[in-house]
């Protein structure tokens, strides 16, 4: 139900949990982050209020300047460690975090279920990271591109993966999703009050939009490819 993704040059994990704590308005029965640690990508996810999770990375913290983070309202699967995303692939090498409902999760997964994925979630989203990761030949922006013209229903998205760890792809169709800007690092948020304390500059994405995020660029684009230019958003009220 909310989500919030950072790629720069500090540690992560503190501005995902903090963004992730602006969006408990939005409601939640679970929490989870995937970074790009010096291990590649880990996730850590539970069900529960944010603290659960937060106090289980106290213990096993999750450091890198890349990641992705996701409170949960469960609509496909019950509340549970395994249903919470971010969600990956049998490689582990894909991971994404989602806000919506793929309509016809059924089909596709009954389809990468024949070419040998083993699903571990009871959820619609864990298809997108399947799908995503079969359609991966080397451009992560081609793939998500090719995924999401498979996939129908409402849509906000954040990914990563291991191959590509300098890009965070983000999507919106249906779903909300804005884009923070800062210097040397960059964000994205369900809505703006998840970045503004690191941030006011913003790209507001328009529903069918996506964006690749490095350290030191944005990039929106359409949903086939095509270049947008816009104008940044400067946010001039408070929380
Ligand atoms: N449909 C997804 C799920 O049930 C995402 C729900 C959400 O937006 O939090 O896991």
């Amino acid at each position: 139900c909310g989500i919030v993704g950072y790629i720069g040059n500090r540690n992560s994990q503190e501005i995902l949990i903090d963004g992730l704590r602006k969006l408990e308005y939005r409601g939640y029965d679970s929490a989870g982050l995937a970074v790009y640690t010096e291990n590649g990508l880990q996730i850590k996810k539970a069900q529960g209020r944010l603290a659960i999770l937060e106090s289980q990375l106290m213990e096993a913290p999750l450091s890198g300047t890349a990641g992705i983070g996701h409170t949960r309202w469960a609509t496909h699967g019950k509340p549970s460690d395994v249903n919470s995303h971010p969600h990956t692939d049998n490689s582990l090498k894909f991971s994404v975090v989602h806000n919506g409902i793929i309509e016809n999760y059924m089909a596709l997964k009954e389809e990468l279920t024949a070419k040998g994925h083993n699903f571990v979630s009871e959820t619609d989203t864990e298809v997108i990271s399947h799908l995503i990761a079969s359609l991966y030949d080397g451009d992560i922006v081609k793939a998500v591109q090719k995924a999401i013209s498979r996939m129908t229903g409402a849509f906000a998205l954040g990914v990563l993966t291991d191959y590509e760890p300098d890009k965070l792809v983000a999507v919106r169709v249906a779903s909300p999703l804005i884009i923070g800007v800062g210097e040397g690092e960059n964000f994205i948020g369900s809505d703006i009050p998840a970045i503004l304390e690191y941030t006011r500059n913003v790209f507001i994405l328009n529903d069918g939009e996506m964006a690749v995020l490095t350290r030191n660029a944005v990039e929106l684009m359409t949903l086939e490819g095509n270049f947008i230019a816009r104008e940044m958003f400067y946010v001039d009220w408070d929380i």
